[in-house]
This record gives C-alpha cells, sequence and structure tokens, in this order.
C-alpha cells in the first residue's frame, strides 16, 4: 500500500456500541469526514501503527477499517484500540493515528472466543512490529508534536506534506 505511513486525526465518536468494551477492546471510531479521506489503496483489515489522544502520550494501536453495517456496508469505519489503559473514555477528543503497517485483511470468525484471540495475536504483532528501527521513527514525526486543541472544528486529515 502506497499510502502507508498514513497520518490521520479526527474527534473520536460513538461507535455502534456493538460492546468492544465489554471484550476488554474498546476501539474508538473516527467520524465519517476523516474515513472518506481515506485514499482508494487503503484496503479494508486490520493496521498497525501509532496512536495520541489530544497532547497525550504515543501509544501503539491496532485499527480495523471495515464496513459499516449502520449504513449497510456501503460505508467505512475506521476504529482504533489504543493499546493502553486509560483511566476515563475520551468520546469527544481530537485522536491522532500513523497508520504503519497492515496485519490482516477482516474474515469472519466461527465464534466470539475465535475473534478475541484474532485480536489478541493481531496486538501481539503490531508490538513487536513497532518496536522496528524504521516504525520507532514515526514517533518522533512532527504530526505529533503539533499540539491539539480540543475544541478544534477543523481538522487537518491526509497525508503528511
Ligand atoms: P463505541 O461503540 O462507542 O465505540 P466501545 O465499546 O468500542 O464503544 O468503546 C470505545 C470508547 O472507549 C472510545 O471511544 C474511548 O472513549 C474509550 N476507550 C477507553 N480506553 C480505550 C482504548 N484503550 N482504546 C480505544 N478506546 C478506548
Ligand atoms: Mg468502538
Amino acid at each position: 500500500m502506497r499510502s502507508l505511513p498514513y497520518f490521520c486525526r479526527g474527534k473520536v465518536i460513538h461507535g455502534f456500541g456493538r460492546g468492544s468494551k465489554d471484550l476488554g477492546i474498546p476501539t474508538a471510531n473516527f467520524p465519517e469526514s476523516v474515513v472518506d479521506s481515506l485514499p482508494a489503496d487503503i484496503n479494508t483489515g486490520i493496521y498497525y501503527g501509532w496512536a495520541r489522544v489530544g497532547n497525550g502520550d504515543i501509544h501503539k494501536m491496532v485499527m480495523s477499517i471495515g464496513w459499516n453495517p449502520y449504513y449497510k456496508n456501503t460505508k467505512k469505519s475506521m476504529e482504533t484500540h489504543v493499546i493502553h489503559t486509560f483511566k476515563e473514555d475520551f468520546y469527544g477528543q481530537i485522536l491522532s493515528v500513523a497508520m504503519v503497517g497492515y496485519i490482516r485483511p477482516e474474515k469472519g470468525f466461527a465464534s466470539l472466543d475465535e475473534l478475541i484471540s484474532a485480536i489478541r495475536s493481531d496486538i501481539e504483532e503490531a508490538k513487536t512490529k513497532l518496536d522496528l528501527p524504521e516504525h520507532l521513527k514515526l514517533k518522533e514525526d512532527n504530526f505529533f508534536k503539533t499540539s491539539i486543541s480540543t475544541t478544534a472544528d477543523q481538522i487537518m486529515n491526509g497525508h503528511r506534506l
């Protein structure tokens, strides 16, 4: 995928309440505007990269890009699981992400247990891959150095210039 690494940010919105949090894997959803700006070569599936909530620390993340059932699968969704335990939810805050690499396509799972163990292994793969020097350096990218105003309505997203 030529567009990787891909940098974007947007306000965290409420998802479809599929209870990701109950599985121990909460996923922060991006608004439609961010999803619609994705380059065409970014396929659906599971990605890994870096994430920052507001002006907080930069953490490892895994992201699922999938077809949004709410819109009869005509629109995509982007859901980020930040590999960190937060004290509180962060709905309404600006999430900045660098999508660095691709793990696998979307799959159907026969059971919830299978789904959870697949996500756990995605998380392990993300942790290992992100320790590679070429991925670690993206944490230092200027994209993450910008101070974010949480009230900003105008949010830049897309390719780094
Ligand atoms: P929703 O359907 O609203 O997306 P989830 O059960 O997927 O609900 O929970 C997502 C929310 O949980 C995020 O929007 C965020 O506010 C909060 N959250 C807390 N910890 C994390 C985390 N480590 N990664 C992602 N979201 C988190
Ligand atoms: Mg979610």
